[in-house]
């Protein structure tokens, strides 16, 4: 479905400004508080919390996270979840977002209610209050950018930092062919496997899988070190190959670093008592960087996905 209409009664600029947020507010529902604590004012109001907040944002681009093929209802949802992810990926929870448009004026009503209900219905199945936005025309486009506000679920929260030599390298589910497979919109993002991660003092880094493996991986890897990843161990969507599982990006997976020093065993029998659905699957060790088998994927030669390269055409 195409976010742009050529008839201007069916367009939201035939409502204008004042008449979009009411009807934004309507289709939201209960997902939009009133002001204080919601919409109706200069900024909205929130409580004070009691643990430390996590802050991340993210857009969806007409023409570049989705295209046609995808319902406004997923794109909606998407925008909330790619943020979620981030959440996640810090053994967070959610707790208040707000949201940015700039959009053409020929976007069409219908399909602009459609994303604010996907959004609606992912905010509702997350508790997350949709709490403040902000409306920007401009020619041509549509670009929805969602802030999400958190905070930490126990007393830690996993960063990036903290890996060492000889920890062993986690990824949650399966990797590659994320657009193919329409997975980049159908993904739960990992909350609870997130948070239940950050509370295991065992668990010393973790982030989530947006650009591919490839890309990723090293921001987790300790100064010295290299990432001895088996080939063989790399967990697949079924129909990608390795590159595509290493280089594809939009995976929406945890990857984390398991201290080398516990037993992994009891780790991994753990993991499955707590979440039997999803697969967790251990891809190799951090060794130091003189140290790595020949036989062990070689990350540089893959390419994960590269932000601001100028590139043929745009990526769907
Ligand atoms: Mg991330």
């Amino acid at each position: 479905v195409q976010p742009f209409t050529n008839t201007l009664a069916e367009s939201v600029g035939a409502w204008g400004e004042a008449k979009l947020i009411t009807q934004i507010r309507r289709w939201l529902g209960s997902a939009s508080p009133a002001s204080p604590f919601g919409v109706g004012d200069d900024c909205a109001v929130l409580a004070p919390a009691n643990r430390r907040q996590l802050i991340t944002v993210d857009p969806v681009i007409y023409g570049r996270h989705f295209d046609d093929t995808v319902s406004p209802l997923a794109v909606g949802a998407k925008l909330l979840k790619r943020n979620l992810s981030d959440i996640a990926a810090m053994g967070g929870r959610p707790t208040a977002a707000v949201v940015a448009l700039t959009l053409d004026p020929l976007v069409s009503q219908t399909w602009l209610r459609q994303f604010y209900r996907g959004l609606a219905r992912c905010a509702a199945d997350h508790r997350v209050p949709i709490v403040g936005g902000d409306i920007a025309e401009s020619p041509g486009i549509f670009a929805a950018s969602l802030t999400l506000l958190g905070q930490a679920t126990g007393p830690r929260i996993l960063t990036r930092v903290g890996a060492r030599l000889g920890d062993r390298i986690y990824v949650t589910g399966v990797l590659g062919g994320s657009l193919a497979s329409g997975h980049h919109v159908k993904f739960k993002p990992r909350l609870a496997e997130g948070a239940w991660l950050a509370a295991q003092p065992e668990i010393r880094a973790m982030m989530d899988l947006s650009d591919g493996l490839a890309k990723d991986l090293p921001a987790l890897c300790p100064p010295g070190c290299d990432p001895a990843l088996d080939p063989a161990a790399i967990p697949r969507r079924p129909g990608a190959d390795l590159a595509q599982a290493l280089t594809d990006g939009e995976d929406y997976e945890l990857v984390f670093v398991l201290s080398g020093r516990v037993d992994h065993e009891r780790f991994e029998l753990a993991w499955s008592r707590k979440f039997p659905q999803v697969k967790l699957t251990c891809i190799g060790n951090f060794v130091t960087n003189r140290t790595r088998s020949i036989l062990a994927v070689d990350l540089k030669s893959f390419q994960g996905y590269e932000h601001l390269q100028p590139r043929r055409s745009l990526r769907r």
